[in-house]
C-alpha cells in the first residue's frame, strides 16, 4: 500500500468514487480505501439491480435533516443531469420507471463500471480488502493527516470520509464514519433505520395475521408527509413504496394514517349502490373496490356484523367508510438495519460547510454521502446525494 497521496477517501461507495473522480482531474494523488473486496456493493444491490442512480426532481424538499437547507449548495451545483451525462457517454441505457426516478435498463453493474473506470481515468488508486481503524491529525499548518488500517498507515493533506451508514452490514456498513467523528469532537444526530418499512404492534400483527403478499394502492400520512404508491402487507407489517417513504419521517410513537380508497369516496360510491337496490353484503362490496381478503379482514375487524347493504343505516356505512379513508396505528418499530435502504442521522450538518462538506473544526476532513445527516426519499435521491457531495468535497481537496 502507498505511504502517501494527498487525498486519502475512506469508502469506494457513490459518493467516494464521484470525488475521487473530481479531485484526480484536477490532479490531486487520490487513494480510495475500503474493506469490501469489490467496490460500489449498495450500487449493486440498489434498485433491484438496476440501480435507480438519480431523480430528475431531486431539490432540498426530498431530504430529511436537522438543517432542511444544508443539501441546497451541493445539489444546486451537481445535477441530475450531469450524472445523466456522464452515463450517457458511457453508452449505457436508461428510463424513467415513474416520477423522475431513472434506472439502469440492464445491470447496476454497468454503474460501477462506469464510475471506476472514472476513477482510474482520473489517476485515482483503489486500495481493497482494507480496514480503516483510525484517523489523527498529525499536523496543524499544513493539515496533515494520518489513517491506519489494517494494512499500514497512509499520510495525507485531505480525508474524507464517505463510508456510509448503518444499514445491511452483511454486506460490510459499520459505524467507523461516526467513530472517526466522535473522534474528532464532532456532534452527531441520532442515527435509526430508514426507508424499511413497519412492523405491527402485537395487536395488530393478530389483527392482520394471514395477508402477507397483499398489496393495494393507498396514500399514507406520517409527520404531515403524505405518499401516494403502493402498500403490501408482510409476515410482520407493512412493506412497499408508500410505507418506506413513511418510514423515513417516523419517529418512536408516531402514528401512520392510511388510506384504503386513495381519491376514492366510498361513501358516494355505497350510497349509489344503495339506490340502484343492490342487495350484496358490505364485504363483497367493499371486494369490488380493494383485494378480496383485504376487504373481508377490514370488515370482520370493523364492519363484523356484515348485512346486505339495505339492512347497512347510513350511521353505520359512514363511520365504515371514514375508516376506511384515514385509519390510523401506531407502530411497534421500522424493520431494522438488516432491511433499511439509509440510515437517518449521522453527522451533523452544524459540524460541516454546506460548500465543501469540510470540518468547520478540524480544515482537511470532509464528510460526505451518507455518514452526514441528509437523508433522501426513496426513489434516486440518496444516489444523487452522494454525487452531489462528493463533487462538492472532490472540487476543492
Ligand atoms: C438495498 C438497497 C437499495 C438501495 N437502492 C437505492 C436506489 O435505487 N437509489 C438510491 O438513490 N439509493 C438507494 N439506496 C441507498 C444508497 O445505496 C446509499 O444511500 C448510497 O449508496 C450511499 O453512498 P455512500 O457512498 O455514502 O455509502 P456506501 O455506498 O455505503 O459506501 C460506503 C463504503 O464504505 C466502506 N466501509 C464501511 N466501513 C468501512 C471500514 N471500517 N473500512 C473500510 N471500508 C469501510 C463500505 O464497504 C462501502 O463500500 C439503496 C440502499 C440499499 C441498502
Amino acid at each position: 500500500m502507498l505511504n502517501e497521496a494527498d487525498v486519502v477517501i475512506l469508502g469506494a461507495g457513490g459518493a467516494g468514487m464521484m470525488c475521487a473522480i473530481r479531485a484526480g482531474r484536477r490532479g490531486r494523488s487520490v487513494v480510495l480505501l475500503d474493506h469490501a473486496r469489490k467496490i460500489g456493493g449498495k450500487i449493486l444491490i440498489s434498485g433491484g439491480g438496476r440501480c435507480n442512480f438519480t431523480n430528475l426532481g431531486a431539490g432540498p424538499g426530498n431530504y430529511v435533516s436537522q438543517n432542511p437547507h444544508f443539501m441546497k449548495s451541493a445539489l444546486a451545483r451537481y445535477s441530475p443531469w450531469e450524472f445523466i451525462e456522464m452515463v450517457t457517454q458511457h453508452g449505457i441505457a436508461y428510463h424513467e420507471k415513474k416520477l423522475g426516478q431513472q434506472f439502469c435498463d440492464g445491470s447496476a453493474q454497468a454503474i460501477v463500471d462506469m464510475l471506476e473506470k472514472e476513477c482510474l481515468a482520473a489517476g485515482a488508486r483503489f486500495e481493497l480488502s482494507c480496514k480503516i481503524e483510525k484517523v489523527d491529525k498529525i499536523s496543524d499548518q499544513p493539515a496533515r493527516f494520518r489513517v491506519r488500517t489494517d494494512r499500514g498507515s497512509i499520510e495525507c493533506a485531505s480525508v474524507v470520509v464517505a463510508t456510509g451508514g448503518l444499514s445491511l452490514p452483511k454486506i460490510g456498513a459499520t459505524g467507523i464514519g461516526y467513530e472517526i467523528a466522535k473522534s474528532f469532537g464532532l456532534e452527531l444526530v441520532e442515527r435509526a433505520p430508514a426507508l424499511d418499512g413497519f412492523v405491527f404492534s402485537n395487536e395488530d400483527a393478530k389483527r392482520f395475521a394471514g395477508l402477507a403478499g397483499v398489496s393495494f394502492d393507498s396514500n399514507i400520512s406520517c409527520n404531515g408527509k403524505h405518499f401516494h404508491e403502493a402498500i403490501l402487507f408482510t409476515h410482520a407489517g407493512l412493506s412497499g413504496p408508500a410505507t418506506l417513504q413513511a418510514s423515513l419521517h417516523w419517529h418512536g410513537d408516531d402514528p401512520v394514517t392510511i388510506d384504503f380508497l386513495p381519491g376514492k369516496d366510498p361513501m358516494n360510491w355505497f350510497l349509489e349502490k344503495k339506490k340502484s337496490g343492490n342487495r350484496s353484503l358490505v364485504k363483497n362490496l367493499l371486494s369490488e373496490l380493494l383485494a378480496s381478503r383485504l376487504a373481508e379482514r377490514l370488515c370482520e375487524l370493523y364492519f363484523p356484523d356484515s348485512k346486505p347493504l339495505p339492512d347497512v343505516s347510513e350511521k353505520e356505512l359512514r363511520t365504515f367508510c371514514e375508516l376506511l379513508k384515514e385509519w390510523s396505528f401506531v407502530p411497534k418499530a421500522t424493520v431494522g438495519y438488516s432491511k433499511a435502504e439509509v440510515t437517518r442521522g449521522g453527522v451533523s450538518t452544524d459540524e460541516l460547510s454546506s460548500k465543501t462538506l469540510e470540518c468547520k473544526k478540524v480544515p482537511g476532513l470532509h464528510f460526505i454521502g451518507e455518514v452526514v445527516d441528509v437523508t433522501g426519499w426513496l426513489g434516486g435521491y440518496n444516489f444523487q446525494w452522494a454525487w452531489a457531495s462528493g463533487a462538492a468535497a472532490g472540487d476543492v481537496v
